[in-house]
């Protein structure tokens, strides 16, 4: 069992209770859509999730190992994040093969190339693979970090927002394309939007979360169908 777990999970910022008792699951191969609001702790839960942010209360479990005192870097978890953090001075290509060439890397050396070749195809970015971030507008910024996460085959996948920049256009073809690549995988798969549209189209489930709490979770027929 390669789920990932949260369970009693809180996290405060001053007088802010960011999350608050959220506890979700997300088994192997599966995509749990989060949605909720601006501000309603969905970046907080995935930080957490990566270990970027320490629970002050709960658990996380991957693969049903505590967390607990994990660094982020030993998780074996991809993330994207809304500040791309993508390395300057190196190509979009060379960005994609940079969590390839690190330690620990699951992808065997004779499959980067072609990896990130086909996740540049994926994300119509294959054009752009010489350029560097500076020269990228802000949706092609967005695909390259999102091309970084992709192209790894990490225990967990957490995407917060990672379709926000595109226009309307790709941003639906797209979905549909990642969400098929996500669909492929055996780890559990986390996909953040404030868009509750966009989550019913690219969730095995969705958790519905406002104010840190998970108010509802269920498969895109039962949310719908809810009040
Ligand atoms: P979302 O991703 O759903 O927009 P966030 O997880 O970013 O929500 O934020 C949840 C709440 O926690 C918000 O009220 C936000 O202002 C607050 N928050 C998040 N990170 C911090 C931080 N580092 N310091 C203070 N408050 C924070
Ligand atoms: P999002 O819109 O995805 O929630 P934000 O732009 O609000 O992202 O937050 C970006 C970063 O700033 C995150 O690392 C978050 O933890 C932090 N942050 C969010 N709200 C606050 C806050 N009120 N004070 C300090 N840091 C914050």
């Amino acid at each position: 069992m390669s789920g990932l777990a949260l369970s009693g999970v809180a996290k405060r910022f001053g007088e802010t209770l960011a999350l608050d008792g959220v506890n979700l699951s997300v088994g192997p191969g599966e995509v749990l859509a989060l949605t909720g609001p601006s501000g309603a702790g969905k970046t907080t839960l995935c930080r957490v999730a990566a270990g970027l942010e320490t629970p002050d209360a709960g658990a996380v479990r991957l693969g049903g190992r505590s967390m607990d005192g994990v660094a982020p870097g030993k998780r074996g978890v991809a993330f994207l994040f809304e500040s791309y953090a993508l390395y300057p001075h190196l190509t979009v290509r060379e960005n994609a093969l940079s969590p390839l060439r690190a330690p620990g890397s699951a992808v065997p050396r004779e499959r980067h190339d072609a990896t990130v070749a086909e996740v540049l195809s994926l994300l119509e970015i294959a054009h752009l693979g010489d350029r560097l971030p500076a020269a990228l507008s802000g949706g092609q910024k967005q695909r390259a970090a999102l091309a970084r996460a992709l192209v790894q085959a990490p225990r967990a996948l957490l995407l917060d927002e990672p379709i926000s920049h595109l226009d309307a256009k790709l941003r639906h073809k797209l979905r549909g394309a990642i969400r098929r690549s996500l669909m492929t995988r055996d780890s559990p798969s986390i996909w953040a939007t404030p868009d509750g549209l966009e989550a019913l189209s690219v969730g095995d489930r969705v958790a519905v979360i406002d104010g840190g709490r998970i108010e509802q979770v269920g498969t895109p027929e039962e949310i719908w169908l809810s009040p």
